[in-house]
């Protein structure tokens, strides 16, 4: 039964990246995902909930709660933009050394 959950997700978009899942791809083959991780789901109402989501997303998720991998997300996202944000002057520096001929 929990396996044909799994065998019917296969070809729809996970919820949370919208890639579609593919049993025969490791990294979007449907899993199901404890909502409230079954390590730290003592005292939690409804703790059994799952939903279908890909094998990459589950593994990112790992044992955070719902509102906890949000907060990561949104830190990761916080990081790359600084990241590119660095690169961009980066890119503009050079171009600027390359234009005065600072590398002849
Ligand atoms: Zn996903």
């Amino acid at each position: 039964m929990a396996q044909q959950v799994l065998i019917d997700k296969d070809g729809t978009p996970c919820p949370w990246c919208l890639q579609v899942m593919d049993r025969e791809d490791p990294k979007r083959m449907p899993t199901k995902d404890h909502l409230h991780p079954r390590s730290r789901a003592r005292h939690v109402r409804n703790s059994h909930r799952t939903l279908v989501v890909c094998s990459e997303c589950n593994f990112l998720k790992a044992d955070m709660t719902l509102r906890e991998y949000v907060v990561s997300l949104d830190a990761k996202n916080k990081a790359l933009e600084q990241f590119i944000q660095l690169n961009k002057e980066r890119i503009e520096n050079i171009a600027y050394l390359l234009k005065i001929g600072i590398e002849e």
